[in-house]
This record gives structure tokens, C-alpha cells and sequence, in this order.
């Protein structure tokens, strides 16, 4: 079983239909694959159908965007309710937010000298997308202002960047809430990825876990060298709070480098523990929730 549970498609900020994203993922030799576009859950109508037909089992999730420590924490979602109404809220407000930025950042690029217009974006993005920085960078690469997204991103666009401009996301503690009450099971997301260990630091997990945290995802591109140790200093933690332990490959198609479909995966036993973690979420929130497909 081959079970890849981190994956981004052009309803956010992937290149790849659902469609296109569901095929490739049964072309990869993945049993399994989890959708979880940033703040929506859009493409999920769509990937089941694709998923029925290429024979993969999908789980729908969502990638949200949350704040803690003043610091971005993104919270891996799976199979929540998407109508339970304060989830509905939280969402469109994020993306509110996504779009709200937009005119600052270009406003920024432009007084670098590299200009790109919202219509630019769009343009790249598709109408419907949820907007994100990457959509910018590809605008840059669309008006030769530089050759991929990894360089718009270390020039301009990285936290913190000449352009970078911050956006409203709900408190981490929050979104598990919200997660919770609409019967979803959640996985922090490359926690220490990215030098992101002091803004979520090992002491805030009990915390976390008293608002309802399933897993970990401790298998990540992001957590690599410099902190060769993160990943054994995180499954510790897991086994510490009973957490369940995911891999997966944050794949953007062709927007993001070293993240292929099935570059780290996530055990068959700790997934069935996710799945009963969602069903119990959704069984103490009364919710009908969706099941893997
Ligand atoms: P946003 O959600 O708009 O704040 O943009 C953050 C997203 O940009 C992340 O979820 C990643 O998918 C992507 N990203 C962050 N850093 C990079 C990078 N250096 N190169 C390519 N994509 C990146
Ligand atoms: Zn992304
Ligand atoms: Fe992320
Ligand atoms: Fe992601």
C-alpha cells in the first residue's frame, strides 16, 4: 500500500487538474491519495469522480491556513464536513484574506521594478483558483521578470521578502475547533520545516491535543538538513501524545521541486489510525462526514 497524503492541484496552487492530479497519482503506483488544496475544498467533486476511475482511493482533505505565535502553521484537514456553517465561514474568510493581499504585493513588485498586474495573475492562476504567492511567482516567470517560482520566491516572495505582505488566517487553536466540530480528523502540517521549530515549539502540543490534534506529519521535504534529527525528535513526540504519523509529498505538479507524488508516504496502520480518528471526530460532532472513496 502506497499511501501519499499531502497534495496540492490547480483549485490552489498546483498545476494539475484534479483530474490530471488523481491520474497521475494512479501512474505513480499511489493506493491512496489525499487532496488537500490550501483553504478549499473545490476540487473534491471532481477528484472523486477521476478517483473512481483510475482505481485510487481517495481521501478529501484540505490544507488550512492558520496563526500561531504570530507565525504561520499550515493545518492539514481530512474528511471534515464542508457545509458545517463556521467551517464554511472560516475558509471564506481566509481566502478573503488571499485576495485582499494581492494589490499590496503587486504594489511592492512594481516599485521593484517588476511589475505584473492582478489580470496577470489571474491569468496564471485560472479564474476560480484559490489565489497564493506561487500565482505571483508565475506571473513574474509569465513577464520575464524571473526564470521559476523557487527564484521569485528566494528574491521577493519568501516570508518576509522585499514583497512579501502577511494575511489574515484564524488562530491555530481555533481552526482545530472549528476542524473538530465539523467532524474532521487534523495532522500539523511540516511543523519544523523551514526553520519553523521555535514558532511551534515541542512544549505547545499538549495544548494542541487538547483541542483535538490527530497527527503529525513528520515525513516532509521541508524537514530535511540543516536538522537532519527533526524527523526522529518529531515521531518521538507523536508516540509521546498517541499521534498518528504521516508522510506525504506536498506535490504541486510542476510548481514546486523535490515534492513528486510518493517522495515520502505514510504507513498503512497509521492511516487507518487517521481515518478512525475522523470518524470518531465526526461521531462526537453528530456531522455525516465524507469517507475515503
Ligand atoms: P501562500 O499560501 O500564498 O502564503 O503561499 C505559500 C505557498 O507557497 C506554500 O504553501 C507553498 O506551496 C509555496 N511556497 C513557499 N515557499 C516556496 C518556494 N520557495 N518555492 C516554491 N513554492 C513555495
Ligand atoms: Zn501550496
Ligand atoms: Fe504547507
Ligand atoms: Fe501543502
Amino acid at each position: 500500500m502506497r499511501i501519499d497524503l499531502h497534495t496540492h492541484s490547480a483549485v490552489s496552487d498546483g498545476t494539475q487538474s484534479p483530474t490530471e492530479l488523481v491520474r497521475a497519482a494512479a501512474a505513480a503506483g499511489l493506493d491512496v491519495l489525499g487532496l488537500t488544496d490550501h483553504d478549499t475544498s473545490a476540487g473534491w467533486g471532481e477528484a472523486v469522480e477521476a478517483a473512481s476511475d483510475a482505481g485510487v482511493e481517495l481521501v478529501r482533505g484540505m490544507e488550512v491556513s492558520t496563526t500561531h505565535r504570530g507565525a504561520s502553521v499550515h493545518l492539514l484537514a481530512y474528511l471534515p464536513d464542508p457545509t458545517e456553517p463556521d467551517l464554511v465561514a472560516m475558509l471564506e474568510r481566509i481566502v478573503a484574506g488571499r485576495d485582499d493581499r494581492l494589490p499590496s504585493m503587486l504594489d511592492r513588485l512594481a516599485g521593484l521594478g517588476m511589475p505584473v498586474t492582478l489580470d496577470d495573475v489571474r491569468r496564471v492562476s485560472g479564474p476560480d483558483a484559490v489565489p497564493g504567492r506561487p500565482h505571483v511567482a508565475d506571473a513574474l516567470v509569465a513577464a520575464g521578470h524571473v526564470a521559476d517560482r523557487t527564484e521569485a520566491f528566494d528574491r521577493y516572495l519568501a516570508d518576509g521578502g522585499p514583497a512579501f505582505v502577511d494575511r489574515w488566517a484564524p488562530e491555530l487553536v481555533d481552526a482545530l475547533d472549528v476542524v473538530r466540530r465539523a467532524g474532521g480528523a487534523t495532522v500539523v502540517a511540516h511543523p519544523w520545516g523551514r526553520g519553523r521549530e521555535a514558532s511551534l515549539p515541542e512544549e505547545d502540543f499538549p495544548v494542541l491535543v487538547e483541542h483535538g490534534l490527530a497527527g503529525i506529519e513528520v515525513d516532509h521535504q521541508d524537514h530535511v538538513a540543516p536538522h537532519p534529527d527533526v524527523r526522529d525528535r518529531l515521531r518521538r513526540l507523536a508516540r509521546e501524545h498517541d499521534l498518528v504519523v504521516t508522510g506525504s509529498s506536498d506535490h504541486h505538479g510542476a510548481g514546486k521541486v523535490d515534492h513528486e507524488l510518493g517522495v515520502h508516504t505514510t504507513a498503512p496502520e497509521e492511516y487507518e489510525r487517521l481515518i478512525a480518528r475522523a470518524a470518531a471526530a465526526a461521531a462526537a460532532a453528530g456531522r455525516d462526514t465524507p469517507s475515503v472513496v
